[in-house]
């Protein structure tokens, strides 16, 4: 398919409406801010005018991806890459003396999510699009994003991220695709016998959709995110009953729905604005697909013959149950046939084994929200309790492991495996350890229902655009055929051989390096050197993924060079971004304690630039798009069994870093692809993680064995870092000790420290270094997430059912 192509002249007169609407005289009166919103509002006017490229196939279902939450960044910058309008603006606004990279700056990034589940769910709208797949991507439109994080005094402090949706330009809102939502209130039965469902109140769902374009192929998605409001002027029917302030209220409510994203990554919130965020996203998506089904004249029963619905993890379970409620109550069919319509639409990706993290719903909040919904629950569980009891006779057991309804609570995950069609883990260690772990007694019953779908990120943000002068550099050596086929970088593999090759690899990283460095000065105001090994550690600040390993790794060089002061070590610049979730005390101290560090050794004159400690406040995509071009190395330790993928490590290892890391999620996949003799793997595997945990794991114990380790703790107890307070790190240093230190940081303490000598010894020698970080680029072309989008079309969307 052909890309749009971009009329210089309507652009300039686009261009010139902009100004114009602003009340100036002149292009050259805008702001730097102006001029960001000018071009973007001008390019999405353009595309607007285009009918997007056909991408209906046939025999191809159109893929409606629900997910709470969307990363998606900035998008003026990307959305020019992927139309191909880059260099065309970029010289217009050359003509008013304006650059566009600095323009592309003044945007502020929709954080519409927490970390990698969000982000993953912008990549595959990217991909989507690029590859031509029919979708839709569903979501809500927050007013606040993730909060803001600046550091006071070393800890974490939050704002609120208004990121000003109200003017932002790239909205296209529709108000003929206002969907009417209701909640609460009570069943009643009719006298036919018919429940029917009295909402107490009901809101507006208002539809904004952001254009997401393909790579240079004419076509664009729509990333609709709904946005509560209340019924104007308000409710009519309170109004006319005399009831003004609830007709009031109702509408004061309504527009608290779409507030604010919950800032948890992996850990569930039990609110019930929470779920009623998730009712309200899931009743307008399921309206908003039933109406596209309906208007293209087709049976309510070929639904799943066109339509597929994708749950990005248990967050929009509800929608199963909302659509049984419609096809049950809207459209008369019977229990058998709506069943039947249902458990062929919905599939569900599931992101994390962790119980804290598995989505559970107190039976009352439900039944007060959502009452039919809670009876259409109540009929699942039984029905599915006939099919239980045929296989496994009065097994109260396997009921208890397997039931939708437990212990007063409804079980989400239990929920999409029983109605969904499909199930898919995120990677090939984490689908193994959803059939074996998680779903035995599930993946017993219907083995065909389980998948693996690796995770992947979409090549066109995550190389060309973060990262311009090594893509420029592929385009030279290989062609530019890999934006959209990413294993082609394989052809990069003979050059890796290069000595000239390698000279500009490592130039260009040198470079990227230089220019973070800069960043790093001008937001911290430290001064770090960009020959030092640039050690970077991006992404959620949780346990499990283990800053406080890198942590203690760090105390230890600094110990070690003031013990020794003439010692020959590797300069390091060690570098975090990382936000933790405002109620979680545990990660906040281990920010605290980052930064304690940083004060301390960035101030010691006797390191001498040997160590640098960075931690870079408010973690976010466009940060990451500063970082990863300049990482050496990638930091990827969490506890092996935990990390369902991850993709920051795909990230980094595309941009030529080199990872450290544990056999869990992806990182076993990348090891494969790269070739052991290029990525550092260390620590437990996920069985013996089990096992040592089987026996007892007792952290004293290596405690007793390992003395330096000892003294490391005993530096963080005794105030050395904290003005002498010597509580300061007590959450940190009580989860690794009488905590029983349950993500066996001390456990995989030396084998880490022993990788990081194998990474120095590397580094030692640059030559063979960047050989080896040519290799990372060339052969991770797997971890696009075109790929992944085609796994899920041959596997699940498009699969004989
Ligand atoms: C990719 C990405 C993540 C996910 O990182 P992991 O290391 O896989 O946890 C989180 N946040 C942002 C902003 C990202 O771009």
């Amino acid at each position: 398919m052909p890309k749009i192509k971009l009329d210089k002249a309507a652009f300039q007169s686009a261009l010139d409406r902009q100004w114009q609407r602003f009340g100036l005289h002149d292009a050259r009166e805008m702001t730097p801010y102006q001029w960001w919103h000018a071009v973007s509002a001008a390019a999405n006017e353009l595309i607007a005018q285009q009918p997007s490229g056909r991408r209906d196939k046939k025999n191809q279902r159109h893929v409606n991806y629900l997910s709470m939450e969307f990363l998606i960044g900035r998008l003026t910058g990307n959305n020019l890459i992927n139309l191909g309008w880059y260099d065309t603006v970029k010289k217009v606004l050359a003509g008013y003396d304006i650059d566009l990279t600095d323009l592309l700056e003044q945007e502020t990034d929709p954080a519409l999510g927490n970390g990698g589940l969000g982000r993953l769910a912008a990549c595959y709208l990217d991909s989507m699009a690029t590859v031509g797949q029919d979708a839709t991507g569903y979501g809500l439109n927050y007013q606040y994003g993730l909060f803001r994080q600046h550091f006071a005094d070393g800890k974490q402090r939050e704002t609120p991220d208004d990121w000003h949706r109200e003017s932002y330009p790239w909205f296209r809102h529709n108000p003929a695709l206002t969907v009417r939502v209701g909640l609460g209130g009570k069943l009643v039965k009719s006298q036919q016998g018919q429940v029917n469902w009295e909402p107490a109140f009901t809101l507006n769902g208002e539809a904004w959709d952001l254009p997401v374009a393909g790579y240079e192929n004419g076509v664009t998605l729509p990333l609709r995110l709904w946005q509560a409001t209340h019924p104007h002027p308000f409710d009519l029917e309170l109004f006319n009953d005399g009831k003004f302030l609830k007709a009031e209220q109702a509408g004061i409510d309504a527009a608290k729905l779409t507030k604010v994203l919950y800032p948890n990554d992996n850990h569930l919130e039990g609110k019930q604005l929470r779920l009623m965020q998730q009712y309200f996203q899931c009743a307008c998506s399921v309206a908003d697909i039933l109406r596209r089904h309906h208007l293209a004249g087709r049976s309510i029963h070929s639904l799943p013959d066109y339509e597929v619905i994708q749950l990005n993890d248990t967050h929009p379970t509800i929608a199963i149950p909302e659509m049984l409620r419609v096809l049950l109550d809207e459209h008369q069919l019977a229990w058998q046939d709506a069943w039947a319509i249902a458990s062929r639409t919905f599939a569900y990706t599931n992101h994390t084994l962790m119980p804290e993290a598995l989505e559970r719903w107190d039976e009352k909040l439900v039944r007060t929200l959502l009452p039919r919904h809670f009876d259409i629950i109540r009929r699942i569980d039984r029905e599915f309790k006939k099919v239980v009891q045929r296989r496994w006779p009065d097994n109260d057991e396997v009921w208890a492991k397997v039931a939708v309804r437990h212990d007063k609570q409804v079980r989400m995950a239990n929920l999409c495996v029983v109605c969904g069609f499909a199930v898919n883990g995120v990677a090939a260690l984490h689908s193994d350890l959803v059939k074996t772990d998680l779903f035995p007694e599930y993946y017993e019953l219907w083995p065909e229902k389980f998948h693996n779908v690796t995770n992947g990120i979409t090549p066109r943000r995550w190389l060309k655009e973060c990262n311009p002068a090594l893509a420029k550099l592929i385009d030279d050596t290989i062609g530019k055929g890999w934006v959209t086929r990413l294993e082609k970088l394989k052809e990069l593999e003979p050059y890796a051989g290069q000595a000239d090759f390698r000279q500009r690899f490592q130039q260009i990283k040198r470079d990227n390096k230089q220019q973070l460095a800069s960043k790093i000065k001008q937001l911290t105001n430290v001064t770090v050197n960009p020959e030092a090994l640039f050690d970077v550690q991006i992404k959620r600040l949780h346990e499990y993924k283990r800053q406080h390993l890198n942590l203690l790794h760090i105390m230890s060089l600094y110990r070690q060079l003031r013990d020794n002061p003439s010692l020959d070590i590797v300069p390091r610049v060690f570098l975090f971004g990382a936000k933790a979730a405002p109620g979680y005390a545990l990660a906040k101290n281990i920010i605290y304690a980052i930064n304690q560090l940083a004060e301390k050794i960035n101030n010691d004159r006797k390191i001498n630039d040997r160590l640098k400690v960075i931690f870079l406040p408010d973690y976010r995509v466009s940060v990451a798009e500063w970082m990863i071009p300049a990482a050496d190395l990638s930091e990827q330790i969490s506890t092996a069994g935990k990390e369902a993928s991850g993709t920051g490590n795909m990230k980094l290892a595309l941009n030529g870093a080199l990872t450290i890391g544990t056999l869990d999620g992806a990182n076993v996949e990348i090891a494969e692809q790269v070739g052991e003799e290029h990525i550092f793997i260390f620590g437990l595997t996920d069985p013996e993680v089990k096992a040592l945990l089987a026996e007892g794991y007792k952290p004293a114990r290596i405690l007793k064995q390992d003395k330096a380790l000892k003294g490391l703790l005993t530096e963080l107890g005794g105030g050395a870092y904290s003005n002498k307070h010597k509580h300061a790190f007590e959450p940190l240093l009580h989860s690794l000790q009488a905590g029983g230190d349950p993500y066996l940081v001390l456990a995989d303490f030396a084998a880490y420290c022993e990788a990081q000598r194998r990474v120095d010894a590397l580094f030692r020698r640059p030559d063979d270094w960047t050989r080896s970080a040519v290799l990372n680029t060339a052969r991770v072309g797997f971890f696009s997430s075109d790929r992944s989008v085609r796994d899920y079309q041959q596997r699940i969307w498009q699969a004989k059912r």
